[in-house]
Parts: structure tokens; sequence; C-alpha cells
């Protein structure tokens, strides 16, 4: 089963706070508050969203300069930011905050939920590729689990297909095994993740390189993870 999405909702109005948990809750995701800016700061140094719903006016350090931070931090989650009435969509637009969305208070919970779920198709990398795609030489069936290269086919496992899919999906940038982990696995790192990770790497090439000890298609890079490049 999928992992629920998790979501950081950083908010100081009280009845929002708790509306907004309960119906995220409710629809399948994991909810988290933060109720000013200093602990939505805290939070994201400590852990990852798959999105964070950010309110514009916060205290101590305001939902716009924590966006700005963030991003030039390089921080890739999803933004969809909640302003109040009154601020018009140029004057957003304006700010320039790196925020993925805005949504305007009051909001119906139906419109957010149908913002919540764009905004993650729109930014979730390994469903960028789809599920019929060229890798390399190669033509990945992802539904099918079948790689081809002129007319052979290779059978490959669902993990092997989630690999391709998420290198197919980020290419020219180097993965961490972290970070192919966590997607893949959608667990934290271990050491035994890091043995799991090169393992699957070592079969998958086994079966998609034409000579696996001189891996075209998933390179190494030294101490810093793998690499596609197209
Ligand atoms: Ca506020």
């Amino acid at each position: 089963m999928e992992p629920k999405a998790k979501i950081l909702v950083v908010e100081d109005e009280q009845n929002i706070q708790s509306a907004l948990a309960d119906f995220l809750e409710y629809h399948g995701f994991e909810a988290l508050i933060a109720i000013d800016g200093l602990e939505a700061e805290r939070i994201v140094s400590e852990q990852s969203f798959d999105l964070i719903l950010l309110d514009l006016m916060l205290p101590k350090i305001s939902g716009e300069q924590l966006c700005t931070k963030w991003r030039r931090e390089g921080l890739q989650t999803p933004i969809l930011m909640l302003t109040a009435k009154g601020l018009e969509k140029e004057r957003i637009a304006g700010l320039n905050l790196g925020a993925d969305d805005y949504i305007t208070k009051p909001f119906s919970l139906e419109e957010l939920l149908a913002r919540i779920n764009a905004v993650l198709r729109r930014t979730d990398p390994a469903r960028g590729v789809g599920q019929k795609f060229l890798f390399g030489d190669l033509e990945i069936d992802a539904a099918s689990l079948i790689a081809r290269r002129a007319g052979h086919e290779i059978p490959i496992s669902k993990r092997e297909a989630e690999i391709i899919q998420y290198l197919a999906a980020n290419p020219n940038r180097v993965i961490s095994r972290d970070e192919l982990y966590k997607q893949v696995w959608h667990d934290t790192m271990t050491d035994l993740g890091t043995r799991t990770t090169d393992m699957h790497i070592a079969k998958l090439r086994s079966k998609i390189e034409l000579d696996s000890e001189q891996p075209q298609i998933i390179k190494t890079v030294r101490g810093a993870g793998y690499k596609y490049e197209c």
C-alpha cells in the first residue's frame, strides 16, 4: 500500500488548524501542525513532507519569509500558500515566493482538497514519466514490468521498475542512496537500506546494462550516489 502523503499545516488560527488537520486525516493524509513560523522552520529542518500548507500571515516568521528562505535553501517540498482575502492574485504572483499554488481564505475544504491533489500529482517526480517510457536504449513498461531492447523482453521486478521510473524522472542529477531508498522503499535509510539499494542496482544493471561492469545507463557517482544521464 502506498504510504500516506504527509502534510505540514502551518497556521496560527486554532479553529482553522484543527479543522484542517481533521479534514486531511479523514481524506487519508497524515497531518502535522505548526502554530507559527518558528515552529514550522524547526519541524521542516527535522523531517520531510510531501506538501506544506503555509499561511501567509504568521507570528514570529511570516509565511512569505519562510517560503523565500526554504526555496533559497533548496527545499523542494511543494508549498500551497493560504492567503487572506484581499491579497489579489496579481499581488501574490508578484511576491514571487516560490510557492506552487495558493488558495484564498475563506476557501471550501473541497476546493482545498482538489488543490492539494493537483499539486501532489504535479510534483510527484515518480509519476512524471508515466508507465511507458524510454530509458537509455530500453523501452520500459512499468505497468507490465517489462523492459524491451531490440525486440528482447527483460522481466523486471516492481522495485526495479520504481527505481527506473525515479531515475528516468530525474535525469542528469545525482540521486543519493538515501533519496532513492526513501522514494522506492518509503523508509528512512539504515545500513541494511544501503546494502538493499546497492544490491537492487547491481541486479538491475545485470539485466539492463550491456556490460554491468561498465554501466552506461545507471552510472555510479563515487561517494554521492547514482545518476541517469541522457
Ligand atoms: Ca494567520
